[in-house]
C-alpha cells in the first residue's frame, strides 16, 4: 500500500459516520429538485453545509452556482465539480422520498420535476467528499475546490459561472474533475481516457407553407406533408452518408404543425437532436440536414427559405490520458474489480467546459447505480434494456446505497491522487 493509499483509508475511515447525515441531505434533494438556475433551495443547503464544514464559500456564481474552498497548506489543487439541476419529468418510482413537486420551467410552463439524472447523488457524493476531506485535514495537503454547477440539463450551467467570474474566484486548479452516475451496477466505477461523452446539439428547423381551408389542399403548400417527407429523408443521413463504425446520433425529438383538423397551417417546426464523436462528422450532419431540408422544401414550393436555430450545444467530453491515468489506477488499488474500463457514451456533458476555459487538464468518470441484483438479474434474462430505467425516466431510481458510498469514495480518491501524501 502505498502513502496515497494510506491517505485515503485515513479520510475514507469517516464514511460509516457520515452516511447518516449523507443519506438523509440526498433524500431531501431528491424529495424537492429544482430545475436549472432555479436550485435556489439546493445551493443554499450545499453553501451552509461547505460553511460547517470550514470551507471559505461563495455563492449565485452566475445564477445558483456555489464554490467551497479548502486551504489546507501547500501543494496542488484540485477543483471537483457536481450538477445540481433536475428534469421536468413526472416521478413514477414508487419511493418513499419521490418528488411530488411542480415548478415553473423557461417557456412559463407549469411542469413535474424530479431528479431524473442522478444530479442529487452528484450533490451527496461532492458535500460528502468535502466533508470527510475537512475533517481528516493532517492526510492530505493542498486545496480542495468543491463546485456546485446549475443546469447543466439546459447546457448552459458551465458558461454562465465562467461569465460569473468564476476564473477570477479560485486558485488555478492542476486538474477538474467530475463524475456521473450510470445505468450500471452500483458499487462499480469505470474511468476512460480520451473521448468519453458525445457532443450535442439541438436544432430547430422551421419550414413555411401556405395555410389554406383543409377542403382546400389545392390552394395551400402544406408544411405537415412538407415536415413529414423531411422526417424521412433525414433518416438516410446516419445510415448514408456517415462511414460505417463513426458513431453518430440524429433523432427528431419534436414536430409540430397546424392546430386542428380542417386547417392546413402555414409552418411546422421539427426539432432535431445531434450527437457525435468528432467534429467532422458534426459538420457532415448539419450540412447534410441545410441541403434536405431546402431540397425538399423547393420541391414542395415553400414560399419562404427554412429557418434553422442550433442551440443547447454540448461539447465533446474528451479525458486527459495521464489524469485519467492517475485516477484509474488509485481507484484500481482502493476498488480493486469494481474499478473497470468504461466504453464511450453516447450522452453528452457541458463539465468540460469550465476546464478547458480555465486551460487545464480534466477527467470524468461513471459511477453505477443499479440495484447489482436487479442489474444481474436482468442480465441473465437479457432484458436490460427494457427493465431498467435509465437516466431521464421516470423510474429511474438509483440505489442509494451503495451509490453514495461509491460515489464519495471515487471523489475522495480521485482527489487524493493529488493531494495524498504521495504526491
Ligand atoms: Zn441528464
Ligand atoms: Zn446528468
Amino acid at each position: 500500500m502505498s502513502d496515497n493509499d494510506g491517505s485515503a483509508s485515513i479520510v475514507l475511515a469517516g464514511q460509516s459516520t457520515i452516511a447518516e447525515w449523507q443519506e438523509d441531505f440526498y433524500r431531501t434533494v431528491h424529495r424537492h429538485p429544482e430545475l436549472g438556475h432555479q436550485e435556489v433551495k439546493t445551493a443554499a443547503a450545499v453553501a451552509a453545509a461547505l460553511r460547517r464544514f470550514g470551507f471559505e464559500v461563495q455563492e449565485k456564481i452566475g445564477s445558483t452556482g456555489v464554490i467551497g474552498i479548502l486551504q489546507n497548506g501547500d501543494g496542488p489543487v484540485v477543483l471537483m465539480r457536481a450538477d445540481m439541476d433536475a428534469l421536468p419529468v413526472e416521478e413514477a418510482t414508487g419511493l418513499p422520498y419521490a418528488s411530488a413537486d411542480r415548478a415553473t420551467d423557461g417557456d412559463g410552463n407549469d411542469v413535474p420535476v424530479m431528479h431524473a439524472c442522478g444530479h442529487d447523488a452528484h450533490v451527496a457524493c461532492l458535500l460528502g467528499a468535502a466533508r470527510l476531506l475537512s475533517e481528516k485535514p493532517a492526510a492530505w495537503h493542498g486545496t480542495y475546490i468543491a463546485l456546485f454547477q446549475p443546469a447543466e440539463e439546459l447546457a448552459d450551467g458551465a458558461e454562465v459561472m465562467l461569465k460569473g467570474g468564476l476564473a477570477t474566484m479560485i486558485p488555478r486548479p492542476d486538474v477538474a474533475l467530475a463524475q456521473h452516475m450510470l445505468p450500471i451496477p452500483a458499487g462499480r466505477v469505470g474511468t476512460r481516457a480520451g473521448t468519453f461523452l458525445s457532443s450535442g446539439d439541438s436544432m430547430r428547423v422551421t419550414v413555411s407553407g401556405r395555410g389554406s381551408h383543409g377542403s382546400m389542399p389545392q390552394l395551400s403548400v402544406d408544411p405537415v406533408v412538407l415536415a413529414s417527407t423531411i422526417v424521412v429523408r433525414l433518416q438516410g443521413i446516419v445510415a448514408r452518408e456517415i462511414t460505417p463504425g463513426e458513431f453518430a446520433v440524429l433523432t427528431v425529438g419534436r414536430i409540430a404543425g397546424g392546430s386542428k383538423s380542417n386547417i392546413i397551417s402555414d409552418h411546422a417546426v421539427l426539432e432535431l437532436n445531434i450527437r457525435t464523436f468528432s467534429e467532422t462528422t458534426r459538420t457532415t450532419i448539419v450540412k447534410a440536414i441545410h441541403r434536405i431540408v431546402e431540397g425538399e422544401c423547393a420541391t414542395s414550393g415553400s414560399p419562404m427559405r427554412p429557418r434553422f436555430e442550433l442551440y443547447d450545444h454540448y461539447p465533446v467530453t474528451e479525458n486527459d490520458p495521464d489524469a485519467t491515468a492517475r485516477v484509474a489506477d488509485a481507484f484500481a488499488r482502493y476498488f480493486d474489480d469494481r474499478a473497470f474500463t468504461i466504453d464511450r457514451q453516447s450522452a453528452s456533458e457541458d463539465f468540460s467546459e469550465i476546464p478547458n476555459t480555465l486551460g487545464v487538464p480534466y477527467t470524468y468518470w461513471g459511477v453505477g447505480c443499479i440495484d447489482a441484483d436487479l442489474y444481474a438479474k436482468a442480465e441473465a434474462a437479457g432484458s436490460v434494456s427494457t427493465d431498467i430505467p435509465s437516466n431521464h425516466s421516470p423510474n429511474f431510481a438509483p440505489a442509494l446505497e451503495p451509490t453514495l458510498q461509491t460515489g464519495t469514495a471515487a471523489a475522495v480518491v480521485a482527489a487524493l491522487a493529488w493531494l495524498g501524501d504521495n504526491y
